[in-house]
């Protein structure tokens, strides 16, 4: 083993940063899947325990909620053991149980053939819409099945490497979680191209060299300063640029790395939104700005919600670097996006809470994903395009053919909604039977329990098999009823 992982460790970990953690139900966790997993190896040649302890480490470093950590060690539990998703609720409950059935719905990966894998994708959306914590969860275990991408053999490796680059780390870039998305994108750009990698890994390091005691020097004159003013500093360290952001730019700036200015920047914490900007204005008296560099996304953040003030300035002796200045909120923001309400920070614990925030941007990351994916020849996406994912005002997600109603939505959730609905609610707004549903839309279904039945119209605009079928069985009943009331009447 490389790593020398074990659960005390991982204890230890989850301890330092959760004081109140239920470690007794993560150990048991621990146990739970050491035992069911018993006997297997991976590819590595390692007990296959391993995995799931390494995917509930990357997990912990990053200081995430410990039921998520409980999952992260039972994941691949139901898939590849003889123990059931009622054995894991019965033994966690079901808070547990259900994030390991969604990171089980979404299934190994198994390509065969285009549908299949669209057909995962699919089940992707809707597993992230219904909790994100399997997302954040699956993350996590492609990660480490990434660094332990070697053993696999080589069209396997590059499938592999693929589909994290363009599907789970432009999610994770959607989802806000930056740290994740760097990660998957630096350990798959190895595979999917080894020689560039190796190119810009050099091209790097070289650069790198000769600006270390520069950067050093710079970041002992920026605390001084900052200090003098009474600004008082969370933090401020350089972070390198990743590799394959910055083979993305190189190919931009025509190979130039000297046009790069943020291949390390020194990044500064500070208690408050005022003290960012008053940190970048001593900055700012310090060295000469570089016109058309300073950026305020703290009063216009990225579309993920991403939020810091950058500049880039002529230091004394000509070289240039690039500053972010941010609060530790939005730092918390910037590294983990949506999964920062599971993010333990220094002052204690988050309250776990369901977020539509992001829900409202699956519509988004879907479009996203399907741009990328009709650059990519093996592809089709027809399967994908034809869906579409709505969401009832609990929060529950529900997928259904382009140009679904209302009415097949009633008819998707319980025969007598289908059969009761008089009306709908679409994003809070009242909306007729025959309203083509978008993505992403919350919808609400109004129904009168005096309704008789269904209406023939109805047939005209529904989309799914399952509300026709329905509508016909009802119209059925409703005629023979008729002509029973008919025969009675006449006689
Ligand atoms: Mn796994």
């Amino acid at each position: 083993m490389t790593k020398n992982q074990s659960i005390e460790k991982l204890l230890d970990l989850v301890k330092s940063y959760d004081k109140k953690a239920d470690l007794e139900m993560i150990r048991l966790a621990y146990d739970f899947a050491a035992e069911a997993h018993e006997g297997q190896t991976r590819k590595t040649g390692e007990p296959y325990i391993t995995h799931p302890l390494a995917t509930a480490f990357i997990l912990a470093e990053m200081r995430i909620d410990p039921v998520i950590i409980c999952a992260a060690l039972l994941h691949d539990v139901p898939e590849d053991t003889n123990r059931t998703l009622e054995d894991l609720k019965e033994n966690f409950g079901s808070e547990i149980s259900s994030l390991v059935e969604g990171i089980t719905k979404l299934g190994k990966l198994k390509y065969r053939g285009v549908e299949r894998y669209i057909e995962n994708l699919r089940k992707m959306f809707v597993a992230m819409a219904e909790d994100v914590r399997v997302m954040i969860i699956k993350f996590a275990d492609r990660i480490h099945n990434l660094q332990t991408l070697d053993v696999q053999p080589e069209p396997k490796q590059h499938r592999i490497a693929l589909e994290s680059l363009e599907i789970y780390a432009p999610i994770a870039n959607r989802l806000g979680m930056g740290e994740f998305k760097g990660i998957l994108e630096d350990l798959s750009f190895k595979y999917i191209n080894h020689e560039e990698y190796e190119r810009v890994f050099k091209l790097k390091e070289e650069k790198l060299k000769n600006k270390q005691i520069l950067l050093k020097n710079i970041k002992k004159q920026t605390k001084e300063e900052l200090e003098k003013t009474g600004i008082k500093i969370i933090s401020i360290h350089g972070r390198e640029k990743k590799l394959y952001s910055l083979y993305k730019k190189l190919l931009e700036k025509n190979n130039d790395i000297d046009k790069i200015y943020d291949l390390v920047a020194i990044r500064i914490i500070v208690p408050s939104i005022a003290d960012c900007y008053a940190s970048l204005g001593i900055l700012h008296k310090l060295w000469t700005p570089l016109k058309g560099r300073i950026k305020d996304y703290i009063s216009q953040p990225k579309p993920n919600y991403y939020q810091s003030l950058h500049t880039t300035v002529f230091t004394d002796n000509g070289e240039i670097v690039e500053f972010q200045v941010r609060t530790p909120e939005m730092h918390d923001e910037a590294e983990f996006g949506i999964a920062a309400h599971w993010h333990y920070d220094e002052s204690g614990s988050k309250i776990p809470k369901k977020d539509l925030r992001w829900a409202k941007e699956l519509a988004e990351i879907q479009k996203d994903i399907l741009n990328r994916l009709s650059d990519l020849e093996e592809i089709k996406v027809d399967f994908l395009q034809t869906r579409i994912f709505v969401f009832t005002p609990k929060g529950d997600v529900i997928d259904l053919p382009e140009g679904a109603t209302p009415v097949d939505l009633a008819y998707h959730i319980h025969t007598d909604i289908g059969n009761k609905c008089i009306g709908s609610l679409v994003n809070e707004n009242m909306a007729t039977l025959d309203t083509k549903l978008k993505n992403g839309d919350v919808v609400e279904i109004i129904t009168d329990k005096n309704r008789k039945g269904p209406s023939r119209d109805w047939l005209k605009f529904v989309k799914t098999k399952s509300a026709k079928e329905r509508i016909n069985s009802a119209l059925r009943k409703q005629q023979q009823f008729n002509i029973v009331n008919w025969l009675i009447n006449k006689n």
